[in-house]
């Protein structure tokens, strides 16, 4: 009767309400004033339908434009954590996901002392440190050497910095959604475009779902991953193939697999490959190698074959022993995309009241595990600016919101270049060329005197959020 956007919560309270009216007055005509079935129950449907068409209408246009709220889309690791640093200074945020679940391709990732700031503003680091403990080493072989270096962390033994932890991504997805109230996340919602619109002079964000809804909110922030419909209204370009592509999984020993807790990585000859034991059981691993942007294999069991007859088989047994344990429903194979750190540099990354977060801003190869990293770094970020303003007008004020994004933007603008171009000679060097140069690069110059230097923004810290007293 009455479908109407969620803004003021009202759609399962009106279908409740529905129900209720709907059986006082079918109840009051059979039971009481003893109609007969079909003749009364007309009367009641007139009674019952003048009733509820007032009050349904009154509430739509204001569900549609009373809204306090910030609409983003996407529950991925920027989505959750944007919408969780809201929650912290005081501003309810409604994400709309096209999944019907929180999405956790590629099982695990490496979350550098940078996350765990930003973790840690928002209230969260606590719940994973206790479940995941720091590596104890990091080493490197070289596979044509056979010379194996150990990487050093810098900050290593200071408080919040030091070596990386890995997690479940599903157990930071969780982590992250258990901070929010219920129903902040509407699943199998997919946004095809959005827009903006002028209302009483301020412009108001619209989002056109493809069920044929419309919703519209004060600020739309799209933390909708590598191929963003936010991004691309923005005008920001589309992210390009890096060549190369990384296979994922996990691997998990019943019985405990027994190894050190120490990262382990292989390089040479184009290929980059590697090993987190992260638990007592569970082992994350990795494979990054050349390859066209077209025709990666999606069946898992055709990703395992093909790496262990075409890409693995000369690598250490350990590693080939952990590819062929290998939890089948966690293998994925996906093409490394990265938008160029030019267009981020100077194209838009905020119109108005809409912006972008995490891969929808700064999609960038995983080399230095760091585009989860600095999406939580970008929530805390946005959580700052917004609620600042927030906090000081007593409310959301759209008139405001283009300031306040324009800041956020300026804010991160330089870091996410830096990360984009970094991670992308990270990857270059390592793997790149198998020229007399090229492999003295790496392994002389690279990993002894410049790594430190490149992983220095890992050390980063995006800074705290407002306090806010009630
Ligand atoms: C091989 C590999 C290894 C990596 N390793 C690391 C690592 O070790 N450490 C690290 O920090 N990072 C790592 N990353 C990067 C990290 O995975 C991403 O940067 C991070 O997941 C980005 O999070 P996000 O929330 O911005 O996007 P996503 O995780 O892509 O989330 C976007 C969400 O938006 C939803 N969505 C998309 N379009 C729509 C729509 N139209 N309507 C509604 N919902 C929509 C999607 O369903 C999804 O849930 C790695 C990446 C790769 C490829």
């Amino acid at each position: 009767m009455h479908p109407m956007t969620p803004n003021l919560g009202q759609n399962e309270c009106a279908t409740l309400e529905d129900a209720v009216v709907l059986g006082h007055l079918i109840g009051d005509s059979v039971l009481i004033k003893r109609h007969v079935i079909g003749v009364g129950i007309c009367t009641s449907f007139e009674r019952y339908g003048k009733k509820r068409r007032w009050r349904t209408i009154g509430m739509m246009p204001l569900s549609s434009f009373l809204c306090d709220f910030v609409e983003q889309m996407g529950a991925g690791i920027a989505g959750l954590a944007t919408a969780v640093a809201l929650k912290r200074v005081g501003i309810k945020a409604l994400l709309l996901e096209r999944s019907d679940g929180l999405r956790a391709t590629g099982a695990a990732l490496t979350l550098f002392p940078n996350a765990w700031r930003a973790l840690d503003a928002l209230g969260v680091s606590h719940k994973l440190t206790s479940l995941y403990a720091r590596p104890n080493a990091a080493y490197v072989t070289n596979l044509e050497t056979g010379a194996i270096q150990e990487v050093v962390f810098a900050g290593n033994n200071v408080d919040g910095g030091g070596a990386p932890r890995s997690v479940h991504r599903k157990v930071l997805l969780e982590a992250l959604a258990e901070e929010l109230p219920a129903n902040s996340v509407r699943f199998s919602s997919k946004i095809t475009t959005t827009g903006t619109i002028t209302h009483e002079g301020s412009s108001i964000a619209v989002v056109n779902m493809e069920d044929g809804s419309v919703i519209k909110a004060k600020v739309l922030i799209g933390c909708d991953g590598v191929h963003s419909v936010v991004a691309s209204w923005l005008g920001l370009a589309a992210p390009v193939h890096s060549g190369r592509s990384a296979v994922r999984g996990l691997t998990v020993f019943p019985q405990g697999h027994g190894l050190k807790q120490e990262i382990r990585q292989f390089v040479g000859a184009g290929r980059r490959a590697g090993f987190v034991p992260f638990t007592d059981k569970d082992i994350y691993w990795f494979l990054t190698c050349p390859s066209p942007a077209k025709g990666t294999p999606g069946d898992p069991e055709v990703i395992q074959r093909e790496l262990i007859d075409n890409y693995v088989k000369d690598l250490p047994e350990q590693y080939l022993d952990i590819v062929k344990h290998a939890d089948l429903s966690t293998l994925t194979w996906a093409p490394l995309l990265f938008r160029q750190p030019w267009k981020v540099a100077f194209g838009n990354l905020c119109k108005q009241n809409i912006t972008v977060a995490g891969d929808a801003m700064h999609p960038m190869t995983p080399d230095l595990g760091q585009g989860g990293c600095s999406a939580l770094e970008d929530a805390v970020v946005l959580g700052r600016h917004i609620g600042t303003s927030f906090i000081q007008n007593g409310g959301l004020v759209p008139g405001d919101m283009p300031r306040v994004l324009g800041n956020y933007v300026e804010e991160r603008r330089w870091r996410a270049v830096w990360l984009i171009t970094g991670s992308y000679a990270s990857g270059w060097v390592q793997q790149g060329g198998s020229s007399w140069a090229g492999k003295f690069f790496r392994d002389t110059i690279f990993y002894r005197f410049l790594f430190r230097k490149v992983a220095s923004v890992m050390q980063y810290d995006c800074g705290k959020l407002p306090t806010v007293t009630i």
